[in-house]
């Protein structure tokens, strides 16, 4: 069945500044269609320096004022709890306003995408009565404590492919600490993010402490470069994540957070004595969402004496996820997020095609409306080939053959990125070896993307620093205050 667009949806398009919903007056903005629909989207305001000032100097105020910085973790806790509790009831819109902006499967963010981010704030707003400070052994007379404080204002700049998930992994532990945010995220999904502004404000956020600002990267170099910006949180590309560390501490210094990239590998080692369930896994983490995950193991690193065996039952798994229209009921595949990006994934493919190496493509029955792209195997490929250094972020996955387990540690360590990694054996030393000669922020053993929200997240070398997730996340919000007593 298809569902229907609701006629009564009421998309919220303006920013939300100081407690409210602001019209501008700016006549700049973004005129955009649903990418997998025949839907015309309200426009995107595209905010400049005046409504930047305007959300910075609320989110300062309110943190001078204190009136949220100083409730109890108590207080707190039942502010975001009844936020999750809006958010069940209202998962159904949220994910229409997600599906229409991104083209990604309704179904993906009905079972996955807003429970998970309701998930994340239970989790933060449970823990915050939980994590202490620290203090020094005692010598007699002196008493030397080390506190964490909040760094004031922040900014958090997301990407399209998860809407809320990431927004929450930040707003959750950088406001929970006693700071006041302002959010930009992509101007290619930012409709969930207005309305969640609006259901923590009704919950009791005072005024100013949680801001949504629309925009594109002007606007969200305005922001970084803002006076009054302590700290940078950023989920988005590498390229972007460049730029940022280049200019974030122009002016003066700043705490900042990239979580950029990838191209995650999955090794199978002659070892695994489970192939059925890795090639499952495999063709479920790197074909959901079209391949747009940025932890998405593109990289299947195979060994040779399997390969043959574990191909026949991968090919069988992909078949599973041809793209369909994304408000089908019975489809877990939308499709990619713009015609700019379609035509990306294109040209990496035809790439792989002129590198002459053997190639799968799933094109059956696929839903043509959308910028979909078919499930694409490139497989037997040498290292040096482009499909298995670039980040793609289609549903295209590229695969080399090892012959011993030194060679297929030094294959997944030839990488710009590190976000993500896998190993799939049942003979323990092998497992122990690769887990900790890969370089890659975690790696699963015989599972993949398993992770739940207690689990720190965040890459190494391009796919950027700092950690989302998990208790060790407050960290990145905050700074180190030593109090030194001695009589
Ligand atoms: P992007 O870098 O194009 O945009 C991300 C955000 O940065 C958007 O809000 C955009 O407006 C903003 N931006 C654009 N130019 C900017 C500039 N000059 N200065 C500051 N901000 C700017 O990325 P995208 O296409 O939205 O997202 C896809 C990328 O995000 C992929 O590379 C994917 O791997 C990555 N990603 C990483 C994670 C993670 O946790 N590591 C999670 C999701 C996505």
């Amino acid at each position: 069945m298809i569902l229907k667009i609701p006629k009564n949806l009421n998309i919220e398009n303006r920013p939300f500044i100081n407690g409210s919903f602001k019209s501008l007056k700016t006549n700049k903005f973004l005129k955009r269609k649903s990418p997998s629909l025949d839907y015309s989207l309200p426009k995107l305001f595209l905010c400049r320096e005046n409504e930047v000032n305007y959300a910075v100097n609320s989110a300062k105020n309110s943190f001078q004022d204190g009136l949220w910085k100083n409730k109890s973790s108590k207080e707190k806790k039942k502010i975001f709890l009844k936020v999750a509790t809006k958010m069940k009831k209202k998962i159904q819109e949220l994910s229409m306003l997600d599906c229409l902006e991104t083209g990604r499967a309704i179904n993906n963010f009905k079972r996955d995408s807003i429970p998970k981010a309701i998930e994340v704030i239970e989790y933060f707003a449970e823990s915050i009565d939980k994590i202490y400070d620290n203090m020094t052994p005692l010598d007699l007379g002196s008493m030397n404590l080390i506190t964490r404080k909040p760094l004031g204002v922040v900014v958090g700049i997301t990407s399209w492919n998860d809407p809320l998930v990431p927004a929450m992994w930040k707003v959750c532990p950088a406001i929970l600490m006693g700071n006041s945010i302002v959010m930009k995220p992509s101007e290619l999904s930012s409709f969930s993010l207005l309305r969640l502004a609006e259901f923590f404000f009704e919950a009791g956020l005072p005024k100013g402490v949680l801001n949504v600002i629309t925009g594109d990267g002007i606007t969200a170099e305005n922001l970084i470069q803002h006076k009054d910006t302590n700290g940078i949180y950023f989920t988005g590309s590498t390229k972007t994540g460049k730029k940022i560390s280049q200019i974030a501490s122009k002016n003066r210094i700043k705490k900042i957070s990239l979580e950029c990239g990838g191209k995650s590998s999955f090794i199978v080692s002659r070892n695994c004595t489970n192939l059925n369930k890795a090639a499952k896994t495999l063709a479920k983490n790197i074909f959901y969402n079209q391949g747009q995950i940025c932890s998405a193991p593109s990289r299947l690193i195979i060994d040779k004496k399997i390969s043959s065996l574990f191909f026949e039952k991968l090919f069988k798994e992909t078949e599973k996820y041809i793209p369909k229209n994304p408000l089908d009921s019975n489809s877990e595949i939308g499709g990619l997020i713009s015609k700019k990006h379609y035509q990306n994934v294109k040209k990496i493919f035809n790439i792989g095609l002129k590198e002459k190496n053997s190639v799968k493509i799933f094109n059956k029955k696929r839903w043509k409306k959308n910028y979909s792209f078919p499930p694409v195997i490139f497989y037997n490929l040498k290292n040096n080939s482009k499909l298995l250094q670039e980040e793609i972020f289609g549903p295209i996955l590229s695969c080399i053959e090892y012959s011993d387990i030194n060679e297929a540690i030094k294959i997944a360590n030839n990488s710009q990125y590190g976000l993500a990694s896998s190993i799939w054996s049942n003979n323990f030393e092998e497992i122990h070896y690769v887990s900790n000669l890969v370089e890659a922020g975690i790696i699963h053993i015989n599972s993949y993307g398993e992770d739940g929200i207690n689990i720190p997240f965040g890459g190494i070398k391009n796919s950027g620093f700092g950690r989302d997730k998990s208790i060790f996340a407050f960290q990145e919000y905050t700074y180190i205050k030593s109090i030194v007593y001695k009589p």
